[in-house]
C-alpha cells in the first residue's frame, strides 16, 4: 500500500476572523473568467480549425463582455476579469471597455492550461506570456490570479509568489480569505471560490459535452441560498462567471436578479479580488503589530 503522509492538503491555519470594512456584513466577490477562444483552444489546439466551436468563445467579445459591462454599470458593481493573455491579445478592444468600465483585469494564465503537478515549466511560459501580454496590451501588473480549470500545486504557488502575485483565487476550502502556507514560508492570500458559482456548471451545453442546462429559479434559488448563509457566517461569496455563459441572453437576467437581491441588503461590501486581498493585508499587518508589542 502506498505511504501517504497523514497531513492537511492546505497547511494554512484556519482563516483569521476580521471585520469587512464599513461594518459590512459580508462581502461580495463578482468575478468573471474571460476565457474567449482560448479555452477551447487549451481544451485541444485542433480547435483553431472549428470555426463553429471557436464562435463560443467568439460570443464573448461581440456580445456577452459588452452586455455584462452594462448590467454592472447599472448595478453599480466593479467586478474583478480574469483574462487569458491570448485574449487579451485577440480582443484587445474588449479588455480596454473593461478597464474604462473602472473593473479590475487579473491574470487567468495565457492558452488556459491547467496547472497540473508536473507541469512547471509549462505553467512558467504560461504565466510569463501572460504577464508580459498583460503589460505590453493594457499597461497592467495583474495582482491576482486564478487557475484555469481550477486546479494546483505546491510547486505552481511558489512559482505565483515568486512573481509576486498578491492573491489567488482558485481554492474551493472556505468562505473567508487566508494567507497560503508554503514549505518555504508565506504565499499569495487566497479568496475562496465557491463553486456553486460557476456557471459553467449550470448554463454551458455543447456538441462535445452536452447536458441540460439550468433555469433561472434554480440557479438563482442557489445563488441565494449562498449567499444568504455565506452572509450569516461574515464570509465572502466569490463568484465565477464566464461571459460566454452569463452574457447570454436568459443567463444574464440570472445574474441581473441575483445583483437585484444582493444590493437589496445594505450591510454587503462589493468588492474587487484586489480590494479584497488589500484589506486582508491591512488586517494581517494590524494583527502581526498587536502580537509584536
Ligand atoms: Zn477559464
Amino acid at each position: 500500500m502506498q505511504n501517504i503522509k497523514p497531513q492537511p492538503a492546505n497547511l494554512a491555519p484556519r482563516s483569521p476572523e476580521f471585520p469587512w470594512p464599513d461594518n459590512k456584513k459580508t462581502a461580495l466577490f463578482v468575478g468573471f473568467d474571460v476565457d474567449a477562444e482560448s479555452v477551447w483552444i487549451g481544451m485541444d489546439p485542433k480547435n483553431t480549425e472549428r470555426l463553429v466551436t471557436m464562435s463560443y468563445g467568439g460570443y464573448e467579445a461581440r456580445v456577452g463582455v459588452p452586455k455584462l459591462l452594462e448590467v454592472l454599470a447599472r448595478h453599480e458593481v466593479k467586478a474583478t476579469f480574469f483574462i487569458t493573455g491570448w485574449t487579451v491579445e485577440a480582443h484587445p478592444a474588449m479588455c480596454e471597455d473593461i478597464l474604462a468600465g473602472g473593473h479590475e483585469v487579473a491574470h487567468h494564465g495565457y492558452l488556459h492550461l491547467r496547472p497540473e503537478p508536473g507541469n512547471i515549466d509549462v505553467m512558467a511560459e504560461e504565466v510569463d506570456r501572460g504577464l508580459e501580454a498583460l503589460k505590453r496590451v493594457l499597461g497592467i501588473v495583474p495582482k491576482g490570479y486564478r487557475a484555469p480549470g481550477g486546479e494546483s500545486y505546491t510547486e505552481f504557488l511558489e512559482l505565483l509568489a515568486d512573481r509576486g502575485f498578491q492573491y489567488s483565487s482558485s481554492w474551493r476550502d472556505d468562505i473567508r480569505p487566508y494567507r497560503h502556507v508554503l514549505p518555504r514560508g508565506a504565499g499569495p492570500i487566497e479568496i475562496p471560490v465557491n463553486y456553486s458559482f460557476d456557471d459553467w456548471n449550470f448554463g454551458m451545453t455543447h456538441r462535445s459535452g452536452s447536458r441540460a442546462l439550468f433555469g433561472r429559479e434554480d440557479v438563482l434559488g442557489i445563488w441565494k441560498d449562498e449567499f444568504e448563509q455565506t452572509r450569516d457566517w461574515g464570509g465572502v461569496t466569490t463568484m465565477v462567471m464566464h461571459p460566454q455563459v452569463s452574457g447570454r441572453p436568459m443567463r444574464i437576467r440570472i445574474l441581473d436578479q441575483f445583483l437585484t437581491h444582493v444590493r437589496s441588503y445594505e450591510d454587503v461590501w462589493f468588492a474587487t479580488g484586489a480590494e479584497i486581498a488589500d484589506h486582508f493585508e491591512r488586517h494581517e499587518a494590524a494583527q502581526n503589530n498587536s502580537t509584536q508589542r
